[in-house]
């Protein structure tokens, strides 16, 4: 069941704990699960299809991917300690930020990835290699970069980068 009280705020660009590099979880406590548990629905009522710990203002290396609309598979995925161990080829897409509401850009990343993961299943940790393309691959890796403090808009050339600073900064100014 979703509720209000657990859908937690989620941090914007300027707050430094989106730059701060994640430290791994060591033990799975009940407070850990409960988080895994808000961020999904956090990720839901955004409507985004990733949510990373430090854009709720933990920073530890977990992150959820709504694997559910990726038809992946029935329930989103929660990523604990994750480290990419292969990447192949490379692709070009447009990709956005929960963290950075009305920013868009393409950003050229690995096309295919295999990722080690321990996986949240049912209160429990299991050890996971899985191969990733596509969409799937794209959004482990945008939010393996939240655990680093590194953001898409960092893959950008500098003059673009700043550019579309420029304007989303003017555009978040004067809203309201
Ligand atoms: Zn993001």
């Amino acid at each position: 069941m979703r509720e209000k009280k657990d859908v937690l705020p989620i941090r914007i660009l300027g707050d430094s704990v989106l730059r701060e590099k994640a430290v791994p979880i060591e033990d799975l406590t009940d407070e850990i699960i409960k988080l895994a548990r808000k961020m999904e629905i956090t990720m839901k009522m955004a409507n985004g299809i990733g949510l990373a710990a430090p854009q709720v203002g933990r920073s530890m290396r977990l992150f959820v991917v709504d694997t559910e609309y990726l038809e992946i598979s029935k329930r989103p995925m929660v990523f604990v300690n994750p480290v990419i161990v292969e990447r192949v080829g490379e692709s070009e897409f447009e990709e956005g930020c929960l963290s950075i509401p009305g920013l868009y850009a393409n950003v050229i990343r690995p096309e295919k990835i295999v990722v080690r993961t321990l996986l949240l299943r049912r209160k429990k940790l299991v050890e996971r290699e899985l191969e990733a393309d596509g969409l799937f691959a794209r959004v482990i890796q945008h939010e393996l970069d939240h655990l680093d403090g590194v953001l898409f808009i960092d893959h950008l050339p500098a003059d673009e980068r700043a550019r579309l600073l420029r304007e989303w900064t003017l555009q978040r100014h004067s809203v309201g």
